[in-house]
């Protein structure tokens, strides 16, 4: 506990937040998406970015049940995913992250294994991605200013390759640079921010939006059964 109370000698920006306080923010962060269904069992995994120079991430820990996360369980890595701080090993998809962080620049990374960006990620597998588009919601990713915007999710299909994947996923990211995130087939939803709380709006943004363009869908395909029943 002690050790975790250290501040790290790596360099963060003016007023960035230390290893301990991300660890306690991504630990709280996890509680509440397992609460709205988004992290079930010990799927989902969470990152921060703690410095910079060198890279130093926090990070959760493989393995955990998020109902019951706890900051002792976010790992500090290096830009190797070497644990640095912390018991535990960094979650198999720490490549993924570090990827984003590493294209994006993102300040925090967030994945989730909703029901709806598993169904979805499925559905549209074959075109490579789907699009969103014409909702008021859209305005809560980061530059969105109207409803208009398109939304391009690209779907990754998984695999259990991290290096394989992570290849995937810089792929995916260089051909789509306006990207707020990505779906990994049958998996869960990726996406990030500039810091913890922009990823976490684009979380909820997106598993929004994702929920409505499914049950939309879901609504039409009933409406049509139950026009051909009572034809
Ligand atoms: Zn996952």
């Amino acid at each position: 506990m002690a050790k975790r109370d250290q501040e790290s000698n790596a360099t963060k920006p003016e007023g960035a937040a230390s290893f301990a306080e991300l660890a306690a923010l991504l630990a709280e962060l996890g509680r509440n998406f397992y609460g709205r269904g988004w992290a079930l069992g010990t799927s989902g995994n969470f990152s921060a970015v703690v410095s910079r120079e060198p890279l130093r991430l926090a990070i959760t820990a493989t393995g955990l049940d998020k109902a019951t996360l706890s900051a002792d369980q976010i790992l500090q890595i290096d830009v190797e995913g070497k644990v640095i701080e912390g018991v535990g090993r960094p979650s198999d998809e720490t490549s993924l992250h570090l990827a984003v962080v590493r294209m994006r620049g993102a300040g925090a990374v967030l994945h989730t294994h909703s029901v709806w960006s598993t169904l979805l990620s499925e559905a549209h597998a074959e075109a490579g991605g789907m699009s969103i588009e014409g909702y008021e919601m859209l305005k809560g990713l980061a530059g969105v200013r109207t409803h208009e915007h398109r939304e391009w999710l690209p779907i990754i299909d998984n695999s259990q390759d991290m290096p394989a994947l992570a290849r995937s996923t810089e792929a995916v990211l260089r051909q789509h640079p306006n990207a707020h995130g990505f779906l990994l087939r049958r998996h869960g939803l990726y996406t990030w921010g500039k810091d913890l709380a922009e990823a976490k709006r684009h979380v909820e943004i997106l598993e929004f939006l994702l929920e409505v363009t499914g049950r939309t869908y879901s609504m039409s395909r009933r409406g049509a059964h139950t026009a051909g029943l009572s034809d």
